[in-house]
């Protein structure tokens, strides 16, 4: 096994929706014992105030209610617990209403710089593996390893609906494309922090690979880069 105590390192991961980031990253940070920050549930938390107060999306209100909102993200069992103003909403967050109202709410700086800043932190006194959209572009640009997954829409599609315990058919399954294509549009033309692959990333294609495999690929490439 990968000894890290000696090596304090950064593992960036950033993909589209539903490209399999999260379950690959929890699955790295177990085997080497290192934290995990799901970037995407910190926005999602920001997004769920915003519909809980019915709050347009807008830069003003964000202006007005940033100091009013207060994040916490808690590891347990090698997954991110998340609190919103002391309210676990780690379930909440993964709604569908969420997940469409999130890009709406990423794309304005004033949160973005907040974020980037939390998200720095995590990193201060220990070796992390962080995913998101601009985590190895924006974030850690000095990352030790830059991942920046991709995998067939289909593949995406039947993996969220199974995420979200949903019947595998193919009206779900058109829907799921047209959805999740459409979170990844506004991802990609975000003016900040937009979802594009750094210079310096490894592309790792997880639609034929499974799980287990990506997360021994995504390893030996970080063997490799401290060897
Ligand atoms: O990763 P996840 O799908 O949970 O992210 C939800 C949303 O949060 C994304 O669609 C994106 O708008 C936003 N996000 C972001 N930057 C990140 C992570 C997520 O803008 N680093």
């Amino acid at each position: 096994m990968l000894d890290l105590s000696k090596n304090k390192v950064i593992i960036a991961i950033d993909g589209g929706a539903a490209s399999g980031k999260s379950s690959i990253s929890k699955n790295i940070a177990k085997k080497l014992n290192i934290l995990y920050i799901d970037t995407g549930a910190m926005y999602r938390a920001v997004a769920l105030y915003f519909l809980q107060n019915n709050l347009e999306p807008t830069e003003e209100n964000i202006l007005k209610n940033i100091d009013n909102i207060n994040i916490r993200l808690v590891n347990e069992n090698g997954d991110n617990t998340v609190y919103l103003n002391g309210v676990n909403v780690t379930d909440k967050i993964r709604e569908d209403s969420v997940s469409k109202f999130t890009p709406h709410i990423s794309q304005f700086k004033i949160l973005r710089d907040k974020m980037n800043e939390i998200q720095r932190g995590f990193a201060n006194n220990e070796s992390i593996i962080m995913d998101g959209r601009d985590i190895g572009t924006v974030v850690f640009v000095n990352a030790t390893l830059k991942i920046y997954l991709t995998a067939d829409i289909k593949v995406r599609a039947i993996r969220r609906l199974k995420d979200l315990k949903l019947d595998i058919n193919d009206k779900n399954i058109s829907e799921m494309i047209d959805s999740l294509n459409k979170r990844d549009y506004i991802d990609m033309n975000k003016e900040y922090g937009a979802l594009k692959k750094a210079d310096d990333a490894i592309v790792v294609d997880t639609s034929h690979n499974d799980i287990d495999k990506a997360v021994d690929e995504i390893i030996s490439l970080l063997k490799e880069r401290i060897k």
